[in-house]
């Protein structure tokens, strides 16, 4: 059996200056350094806005903080008069790992497509970056299509045609169930991502074994438990819940919710 190191990442969208990232980042880092916390069995990200990205990066080298850093969006573009973009190696430049690509917000207010999520895939497989490929169905796709059918397509739509595949993070992520309070239940996160991992399986082949599949919509500490405890969740991807430090540390401490 693979083992897959759950993934816990926050996205803070447009929230936060640069001075209140590093607040938050200390708070998390501080709430977790303890002897049951083990950062090797429950990786850690943040995802701030990019102009809080340089603050977290010194803050997190100077205390040698073992929290990941993650973007929320990338160029296609290497380099060029593309004003108000940022680029894959401006990224890699500040030692970002993660980078969130196709967020149903980027998606939805931003007109982005798969065609050119696929080229933001490259310019993190490019750049050494992890993408986090954000999938999910809208509330009328999941009357109309059900609820893995979108999911599905958007992950091969992500991933065709690249040389060579890098490491990449797939978040399931229902668009009726983000910031909404509704949530999909763990039953339902699991068959997509089932579904979800046998689709990359029969295009990619074996390398769907140590792809991580998030779950993400309206993740809390009391309801993170159930996901995890699902055999292809692995891991979560947070939004309101990552803006505050103790939810978001109970979030990372889900081990403690899981009764075996
Ligand atoms: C998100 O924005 O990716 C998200 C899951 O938001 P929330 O947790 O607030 O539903």
């Amino acid at each position: 059996m693979t083992e897959r190191t759950p993934l816990i990442a926050g996205n803070w969208k447009m929230n936060l200056d640069h001075l209140q990232a590093i607040a938050l980042i200390q708070k998390v880092c501080w709430t977790l350094n303890d002897a049951d916390f083990d950062y090797n069995e429950v990786e850690v990200a943040v995802f701030p806005p990019f102009t809080d990205l340089r603050s977290a990066q010194t803050l997190i080298d100077a205390e040698k903080f073992e929290v990941k850093l993650g973007a929320q969006d990338i160029s296609a573009h290497d380099k060029g008069a593309y004003t108000g973009e940022i680029s894959g190696a401006m990224l890699a430049k500040l030692d970002v790992d993660y980078v969130l690509v196709g967020h149903s917000e980027r998606r939805q207010y931003h007109g982005e497509q798969d065609d050119l999520l696929n080229k933001k895939v490259a310019s993190c497989f490019a750049n050494a970056l992890t993408p986090v490929i954000c999938v999910g169905e809208t509330l009328e796709e999941l009357e109309t299509r059900g609820q893995a059918a979108v999911p599905v397509e958007q992950t091969l739509a992500a991933l065709d045609g690249h040389k060579q595949l890098g490491d990449f993070v797939i978040a399931y992520e229902p668009v009726w169930a983000i910031g909404t309070g509704k949530v999909a239940t763990s039953d339902e996160a699991e068959a997509v991502a089932n579904e979800i991992r046998e689709a990359i399986r029969s295009k990619h082949g074996d390398i769907a074994d140590q792809i991580r599949i998030l779950y993400g919509g309206s993740v809390k500490a009391a309801n993170v438990a159930g996901f995890l405890a699902k055999d292809n969740v692995d891991g979560v991807l947070v939004g309101g819940a990552s803006l505050e430090s103790e939810e978001f540390s109970g979030i990372c401490r889900y081990k403690k919710h899981i009764v075996l």
